[in-house]
């Protein structure tokens, strides 16, 4: 069964709809046999500050080694669960289009479908919700509660900037869906219904590994 990779800017939501798509899905393979996991920074206690460029000293930055070390854990964390009979949501900002294409070839070295479930959102709007929460954690202090916490501005300001929109064109992106801020729970469950009609529904393609 396949891997869900879901994309978008850093608070744009991605977690909100990983876990309404998990929501879905769990009804979806309670009448199969299949096991669903939901795989993400949060559920790796992997920090937002791996991917703060600034906080590397200069002569570092280019091998990012934590970030590196991050995208290790997360690959070992799908490779562990990945099969035909597994489903897995990896919910993250998975914004290198290379990172994707790595993970697409894990899926079908597996011989299960993958796609991407990209998450629009508005830059501004997405900047807000940061802000509230740098806001909140200069007022009541860090992890004074259960919210994840904020992205330092340097380091929310270069994700946007580093952001590799998926191209559908691309084998690696494709099937592609998406979602955006607005759409409600209706456009939701038809979005997460398409999706799973794509892989693991009747019109499912077949994964052959030397395609
Ligand atoms: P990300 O996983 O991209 O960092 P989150 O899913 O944690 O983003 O969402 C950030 C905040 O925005 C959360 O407080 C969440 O409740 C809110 N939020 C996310 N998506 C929506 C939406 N579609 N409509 C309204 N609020 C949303």
């Amino acid at each position: 069964m396949p891997l869900i990779i879901v994309t978008g800017l850093p608070t744009s939501g991605k977690s909100t709809r990983a876990q309404q798509l998990h929501d879905y899905l769990s009804i979806r393979v309670a009448e199969t046999k299949h096991r669903l996991h939901l795989i993400s920074d949060d559920s790796l206690s992997i920090s937002r500050t791996v991917y703060d460029l600034a906080a590397l000293p200069a002569h570092t930055r280019s091998a990012n080694a934590s970030e590196k070390d991050a995208r290790a854990s997360a690959y070992a964390a799908v490779k562990r669960v990945l099969s035909d009979r597994d489903i897995v949501i990896l919910d993250g900002l998975n914004y290198i289009k290379g990172w994707r294409y790595q993970l697409h070839c894990e899926a079908k070295a597996v011989r299960t479908p993958s796609c991407v479930l990209q998450i629009g959102c508005a830059p501004d709007r997405a900047r807000q919700v940061n802000q509230e929460r740098l806001d909140r954690r200069a007022t009541a202090g860090e992890g004074s509660d259960s919210t994840p916490g904020p992205y330092e501005q340097g380091n929310w300001d270069n994700l946007v900037f580093r952001y590799e929109e998926p191209n559908p064109m691309t084998r690696w992106d494709s099937p592609l869906f998406t979602l955006i801020w607005e759409d409600d729970e209706a456009q939701a469950e038809r979005t997460f219904a398409a999706l799973w009609e794509a892989i693991a529904g009747d019109g499912r393609k077949v994964v052959k590994p030397n395609q």
